[in-house]
């Protein structure tokens, strides 16, 4: 499949970390340290045992949340105060990716891991959040994150989307698995930073040898979407 293959989407769905800003900015880096700090500090360990922890949990329970909440029973909302409380500044609007988003002809939503408040503060400061017909965050899949099967078809009964008509597109390669299993269309965001000190399994993909139920990659999300017009 191919993007002359898309004339028949009408629903595009969108990652937001490291999907709808670039992954090779050092953005996504504040959480990642954010969340060793308070890892370190609810599990009383020093931050290097603390963030063996951390990636555990996320190659285990699909976020590090999840890991938190099944093994400590933690409550998730100090947890995601704290570690979506970051500086912005270091991501800049991209007017082409506006245009773009814009263009697309249907409905468009956001299907994060992060929470509520991460995709309106990060949507909001892209200055693409209004784009969007609808927002599905960790809170709104009982915590129960992607690559799991379940939030899938929450989402997809929530909006009402047939699968068949849905595009989606991720950085997280597993992530892409179940959309494909339904029946969407798929496209993989790839990253040129060098992210081999990320567990294999979770880290943003580098383009060489993608599996496949990746239908079609890029690393300018941007430019690929305003080449479909
Ligand atoms: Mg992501």
């Amino acid at each position: 499949m191919g993007p002359a293959d898309l004339n028949h989407i009408d629903c595009w769905i969108f990652d937001l970390d490291n999907t709808l800003y670039s992954g090779d900015v050092n953005f996504f880096a504040q959480i990642d340290k954010k969340m060793t700090a308070f890892l370190s500090r609810y599990l009383s360990l020093p931050p290097a045992e603390a963030r063996i922890i951390q990636k555990q949990y996320l190659v285990e329970y699909g976020t590090t949340l999840s890991g938190l909440m099944a093994v400590h029973n933690m409550d998730p909302a100090e947890y995601l105060h704290y570690v979506h409380d970051i500086d912005l500044d270091v991501l800049a609007p991209d007017p082409k990716l506006y245009t773009a988003l814009e263009s697309l002809p249907g409905r468009k939503f956001i299907f994060t891991n992060g929470s509520r408040t991460h995709a309106k503060n990060v949507g909001e400061h892209l200055n693409i959040y209004g784009l969007f017909d609808g927002i599905f965050a960790i809170e709104d899949i009982d915590y129960v994150p992607k690559p799991k099967r379940a939030p899938y078809e929450q989402f997809v009964k929530a909006f009402d989307i047939d699968p068949a008509y849905a595009f989606m597109a991720e950085d997280s390669v597993r992530n892409l698995e179940v959309p494909k299993e339904m029946g969407m269309a798929t496209l993989l965001i790839t990253s040129d930073e060098d992210w081999s000190h990320e567990p294999k399994e979770s880290r943003p993909h580098d383009g060489e040898n993608v599996p496949d139920h990746v239908d079609m990659h890029t690393n300018d999300l941007a430019r690929w979407l305003l080449a479909l017009r």
